[in-house]
């Protein structure tokens, strides 16, 4: 039984995770708390070289990490200077366990989930098809919500990749985003957007529910514990409509 949450919040982003909290606590019987930055609290001289290592370094190749010492400066001051990292896809499990190394001693159990939402692009590699792929989200203890995930991971339409190739080779530069929302049909959201808090709700709810009841993400596509592999499945689970599926209206409905 999870009995305590405590989510981290990601100051560097736009998503408000107090707010997040409130939306948690009134759903489920855990008790609901907020932290600062989780690398804030638990860095030590070690982390910015588990951030080197966690480097993905191809988008086809498993292999990850680069601990030149001028990488591990880098991830130095991306530690000290969060709203200066960027562009750097991390392994997700690696990034969890490096976090998971630095918890509280007395608040590992499985009864006390952490949430560190973070700043930074994670993914996890497919053997099925031999590349990495973006997460919004990766489940476990400690459970990492990826805000950057949330607009990168779950692709656009198509045509969104078109006007921004178009308007690249002509302006040399990306569009503006009213431009690309007014050319480009079906929903999705762009960086900093204001739905971001709405829409990472239901990705911190299915970090409570994988560990409270062992489930993975839910297969019907308008419920907020699905994982969609496309921005509309993403507008459509988190932002419109029911927001579950009846299964889970009846677990999760305040
Ligand atoms: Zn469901």
């Amino acid at each position: 039984m999870v009995e305590r949450v405590t989510l981290y919040r990601a100051p560097t982003t736009v998503a408000d995770v107090d707010a997040i909290a409130d939306w948690l606590a009134a759903r489920i019987e855990a008790g609901v708390e907020v932290r600062d930055r989780f690398l804030d609290l638990y860095a030590d001289d070690e982390l910015a070289d588990a951030f080197a290592a966690a480097r993905v370094l191809s988008p086809y190749e498993r292999e990850t990490g680069n601990t030149m010492l001028g990488i591990v400066r880098y991830e130095q001051r991306a530690l000290d200077h969060p709203e200066r990292a960027g562009g750097v896809i991390y392994d997700g499990l690696q990034v969890q366990r490096s976090l998971g190394e630095r918890l509280p001693a007395d608040e590992r159990g499985l009864d006390h989930l952490h949430v560190p939402v973070l700043d930074r692009v994670l993914g996890t590699w497919g053997d099925h098809d031999g590349r990495w792929h973006k997460r919004v989200n990766v489940l476990g203890q400690p459970a990492l919500v990826s805000v950057p995930g949330l607009y990168e991971a779950p692709a656009k339409p198509e045509q969104y990749y078109k006007e921004q190739q178009k308007h690249a080779m002509v302006a040399g530069d990306s569009p503006p985003r009213e431009v690309l929302e007014s050319e480009v049909e079906g929903e999705f959201l762009v960086e900093d957007d204001p739905r971001t808090t709405e829409a990472l709700k239901g990705y911190v709810l299915q970090a409570y529910h994988y560990l409270e009841t062992g489930e993975g993400f839910c297969e019907e596509s308008g419920c907020r514990l699905a994982n969609p592999h496309r921005q509309p499945g993403v507008v459509a689970a988190q932002l419109q409509g029911t927001a579950f599926c009846p299964a889970h209206a009846e677990r999760y409905r305040p």
